[in-house]
């Protein structure tokens, strides 16, 4: 059998789609390496801002979640000063599993259908045009083969689909966008509703060590430092150092995972493929956030597939649509975040501490980057920056630079262009890419 649509890994990327793709009458096949009773069981730090849920009207029972979390707090490597953003009801910690298993229900209840236990190995090329996906049947060890009119690569970090078509697509993932990730889930009396980041370029390495309540009686821990770094147990163990009370606390369960950070895939479709969540470089590549994203990015896949469909062709142009929307609506903050995060990556403790003490980058400021507005420095503001910035000159230059580079990333990837613009694009793209480099790290 033929399907319309093909789904690779069963994530919160690919569930949306395939929700949204069945919902609008398209037959489609999600296929999951996990059992089906395992899907959504995924070593994360589970929180997701309410935003993105709101984004896409989906309203998650409550028992698959742990409550809610009302801010978050960024520490200083001296623990001296930090950063509050306050909201109620801001974001919530989610069951994975759970939460998993609510996603595959509304996919299934929609019409999709599901194949568990089969890990993808490749897709099927031929006329240059995927046309399928071929792998392995875990239960039995026996090759299978799946033909679509289009696939959908969702299979996360992993992106089997992506890494075989790096002739075609972009797939670079240099060290510094690739966190590698621990965490534990521990149990401990929880105070406040509070996420707390502790920054640290000696035991979190390019990442940061994050503690967030789940409910009153577990906590969330965790580490994500830059690949060929540290070995992210050891800063974690470090880090567990702050926070006494969790001397006697026991560990539920531990687990590692890799978190890609980088400026999104451009473009994140080829001929008959689209690549989506982390597959595609949805994630937050400040605070490795990938949950919200993923959903919202396999939304807007499913609604330009479906449109692709009605015009009969499943080419690259026609895939095109996904790209543009994505980075108009998410991709263009993240391609500014990205080059937040070179630049924070290479600063050292004494500057962290500096520029959280002095105001240099003040609480404002950092949540108009965070929140996708543009940065801007008026004349009165940089006088007194300046001042409070005297002793380290260079790096208030660093800043001035980095809010040019970051603008610049934000409007390009705002304005991605049409297919036939796309080369043109491109080569800007390297170019901010290589001068957030040599300028900021
Ligand atoms: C330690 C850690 C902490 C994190 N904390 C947070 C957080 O607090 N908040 C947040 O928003 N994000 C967090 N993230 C990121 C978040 O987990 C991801 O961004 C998100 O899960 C991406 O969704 P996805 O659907 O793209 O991929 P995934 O959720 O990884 O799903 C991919 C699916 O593909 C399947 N698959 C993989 N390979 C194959 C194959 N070959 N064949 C068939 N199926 C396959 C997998 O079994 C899986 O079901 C964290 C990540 C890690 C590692």
């Amino acid at each position: 059998m033929k399907y319309d649509v093909i789904i690779v890994g069963a994530g919160p990327a690919g569930t949306m789609a395939a929700i949204n793709t069945a919902k609008s009458g398209l037959s489609t096949l999600l296929i999951d390496k996990e059992p089906k009773d395992k899907v959504g069981d995924k070593v994360c730090g589970n929180a997701v801002s309410l935003q993105h849920l709101k984004e896409i009207g989906l309203n998650p029972p409550s028992e698959t979640t742990y409550g809610t979390i009302d801010s978050i707090e960024i520490i200083s490597p001296d623990l001296k000063n930090k950063y509050r953003f306050s909201a109620e009801n801001a974001g919530i910690e989610i069951d994975r599993l759970k939460f998993g298993q609510y996603l595959l229900k509304l996919a299934l209840d929609n019409g999709a259908n599901f194949i568990e236990s089969v890990a993808i190995t490749s897709p099927i090329i031929e006329n240059n045009m995927v046309v399928g996906v071929s792998g392995v049947n875990l239960k039995d060890s026996s090759k299978v083969e799946f033909k679509g009119s289009v696939v959908v690569d969702a299979s996360g970090a992993a992106g089997v689909l992506r890494k075989k078509l790096h002739d075609y697509v972009d797939d670079t993932l240099d060290d510094d966008e690739t966190m590698v990730a621990f965490r534990e889930i521990r149990t401990t009396r929880n105070q406040d509703k509070i996420f707390k980041i502790f920054i640290n370029q000696q035991f979190s390495p390019g990442g940061y060590f994050w503690y967030v309540p789940m409910g009153e009686n577990l906590a969330n821990i965790g580490i994500g430092v830059r690949k060929n770094s540290i070995d992210p147990k050891f800063g974690y163990r470090e880090f567990l150092k702050f926070l006494p009370n969790l001397k006697d606390s026991k560990v539920v369960h531990s687990g590692s995972g890799i978190v890609p950070v980088r400026r999104p895939m451009a473009p994140a479709v080829w001929n008959g493929i689209l690549f989506i969540g982390d597959s595609g470089f949805t994630v937050d590549p400040i605070t490795g956030g990938g949950i919200g994203s993923s959903l919202e990015a396999g939304k807007i896949a499913a609604e330009s597939i479906v449109k692709a469909h009605e015009r009969g062709s499943f080419l690259q142009d026609s895939l095109w649509d996904f790209s543009l929307r994505y980075n108009k609506k998410i991709g263009h903050k993240y391609a500014s975040l990205d080059v937040m995060r070179i630049a924070l990556q290479a600063r050292t403790n004494e500057e962290i501490n500096f520029i959280m003490r002095s105001g240099i980058v003040s609480q404002d400021d950092l949540l108009k980057v965070t929140s996708g507005e543009e940065l801007k420095l008026n004349f009165i503001d940089a006088f007194v920056r300046a001042i409070a910035g005297m002793r380290h000159f260079s790096l208030l230059l660093l800043l001035l630079r980095l809010v040019k580079l970051s603008n610049e990333a934000k409007t390009l990837y705002y304005n991605f262009p049409t297919f036939s613009e796309f080369k043109a694009w491109k080569e800007k793209d390297l170019r901010l890419h290589k001068a957030a480099h040599s300028q900021l790290a």
